[in-house]
């Protein structure tokens, strides 16, 4: 008899025979159950020639058991544990429900191995640079990331709450002016927003802030941090410094602030070629203040009408109103366009893009902000369809994003970061007059197509803070009541600072290969933000509420 026992370094096999084991224990070991916790006393052998198993790490070896004991029985289990492969997984709502059980497989383990490689690399690399890790609190005041915020009610103060940080943004600033210079915390934000499918309501970022400091010089701390990361954790060298690129090359070429680099196609604008050529979609496109954007499939001609179709929807679900195809043949042009382009039109579209047989070019019309994230998301699936990603990495710096953006439904400025960024090239009057023209000192870390990290030099200045705030529409004792301490603070001296913060469930994912963040967290929550394992959110009786002076309606 045989039994393949499991600790956290993996498994080895007990063996089980007359000569070395006592009667009970034989007796015992044939009555245990798959998830039995054991101590077993025995001898560590080599396998006979002919029982050695290549394909287990511990195949050469076994250990002969002579005594055994029964620690703790399991019951029978109601997901399997036992190594299944990742198609044979539970449903994801089973795996959630039964937490304990799903970390019990090996490559559980494994995420979270890194993971820790991760966060002790980021610690010795930061560490190693000057920084000192500093913990802030977790009953504060708000600071607006963009999301709502989990309030706590104050048990003391009856009406009164402390919000949870959605990032310890001001602390680290405040840190800064007093003179701590290099700040990092491993820390937990949280945000109350409605979930998007890879999102957590509580999530983990590696933050960092440093004084005297220009972009560059953050560049360069985080591309150190992440090649040490790299090379401690997967003993891999990432090629620094990162390609750079600002955000409007970024939209313009790419619809996207978060480029996937990995895909060497670009956006191209079309309006001048296709535009009062008889047709009509594109002629009240750019009546409208819209563009034809769009961009070259080499090879794509061989897609079936079908992919084309999908192409379609998956635009329309993006926001457009729907995607217009190309298709240069043997046979001249195809496609809904085609018979507009028999005359120059067509001549110029293969001048200007050189396209050969068997080339497609997708559109879409319409002002750019309806057809950026369509376009983005299309050139993506293309790609993706075309076997056209590279499979290296793309690390990309996306810099001098605009310092407001007028928000989809009220036209007001929102901040693109946050509002404690410093603007490019501008004066508190400017920032009153026309805030939707200034740009800031704003970053973003790409890593192929996803967000990894975001930051800013800040706005040092109490004058250009509150031009920021009151353009966001707070008035001045609403700006005196929510950041007069940190107005305050920079009244005494303050340095220049900057940082970033950087997504370590994302990155860890990322790394491990993880379709999702709740791969790399250990007790995460759904997506409708319930923790299933251990029930929350839950309710509370009467007298708690009254306690703390509050009643639900
Ligand atoms: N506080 C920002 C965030 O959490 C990062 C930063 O600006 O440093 O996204």
């Amino acid at each position: 008899m045989f039994i393949h026992l499991r600790d956290r370094t993996g498994l080895v096999q007990l063996s089980f025979g007359p000569e070395w084991t006592e009667p009970a224990a034989a007796e015992l070991a044939a009555s245990l159950s798959p998830e039995d916790v054991i101590q077993v006393t025995g001898r560590v052998v080599l396998r006979p020639e002919s029982a050695v198993n290549p394909d287990m790490e511990t195949g050469q070896l076994e250990v002969q058991v002579s005594g055994i004991k029964l620690l703790s029985s399991a019951d029978p289990l109601p997901i399997l544990v036992a190594v299944p492969p990742e198609e044979e997984l539970p449903s994801e709502e089973l795996r959630l429900l039964h937490r304990v059980l799903d970390l019990r497989r090996p490559a559980m383990l494994r995420n979270f191995e890194l993971r820790h490689r991760v966060t002790q690399a980021t610690r010795s690399a930061l560490s190693d640079l000057g920084f000192l890790e500093v913990e802030t609190p977790f009953l504060t005041r708000r600071t607006p990331e963009g999301a709502r915020d989990y309030l706590v009610p104050s048990r003391r103060h009856h009406g009164e709450f402390y919000a949870l940080p959605q990032s310890p943004q001001l602390y680290k600033q405040l840190l800064m002016t007093a003179g701590f210079d290099r700040y990092f915390q491993i820390v937990r934000c949280l945000r109350d927003e409605d979930l998007r499918s890879d999102r957590q309501p509580e999530f983990t970022q590696i933050d960092v802030e440093m004084a005297f400091v220009g972009e560059e010089d953050i560049y360069a701390v985080c591309e150190n941090m992440l090649q040490r990361v790299y090379r401690e954790a997967l003993s891999e060298e990432i090629a620094t410094p990162f390609f750079r690129m600002g955000w409007t090359e970024a939209m313009e070429s790419y619809g996207t602030d978060k480029p996937d680099l990995r895909i060497s196609w670009k956006l191209a604008d079309f309006t001048e070629i296709l535009t009062g050529i008889g047709f009509g979609i594109f002629d009240s496109a750019l009546d409208a203040g819209g563009r034809i954007r769009g961009f070259v499939v080499p090879g794509g001609a061989s897609l079936s009408r079908a992919r084309l179709d999908g192409f379609n929807e998956l635009a329309q679900s993006a926001g457009a109103r729907g995607v217009l195809w190309i298709k240069r043949t043997a046979d001249g042009w195809s496609g809904p366009v085609a018979k507009v382009l028999n005359g120059s039109a067509g001549e110029t579209l293969v001048e200007q893009f050189g396209l050969v047989e068997g080339d497609l070019v997708l559109l879409v019309a319409g002002p750019d902000r309806e057809t950026s994230t369509p376009l983005d998301a299309l050139r993506r699936a293309a790609a993706g369809e075309m076997d056209a990603i590279d499979n290296s990495s793309s690390w990309l710096w996306v810099t001098d994003f605009p310092l407001f953006e007028a928000d989809l439904q009220t036209g007001r400025p929102t901040p693109s970061h946050h509002p404690f960024t410093m603007p490019r090239d501008a004066s508190p009057e400017r920032i009153r007059e026309e805030p939707l023209a200034i740009r800031s000192r704003a970053y973003d870390l790409v890593l192929n197509g996803a967000e990894l990290a975001s930051g800013s030099i800040r706005c040092h200045d109490s004058e250009m803070q509150r031009a920021i705030l009151e353009t966001l529409g707070m008035s001045p004792e609403e700006i005196e009541s929510r950041f007069g301490f940190l107005l305050e603070a920079f009244r005494y001296g303050v340095p220049p600072h900057g940082g970033f913060a950087l997504g370590l469930d994302r990155l860890v994912a990322m790394m491990v290969g993880a379709e999702s963040i709740r791969e790399v967290i250990a007790f995460p929550k759904t997506t409708a933000a319930r923790g299933l394992m251990e029930g929350t959110p839950s309710a509370v009786d009467a007298a708690e509420l009254a306690e703390l002076g509050l009643k639900t309606l």
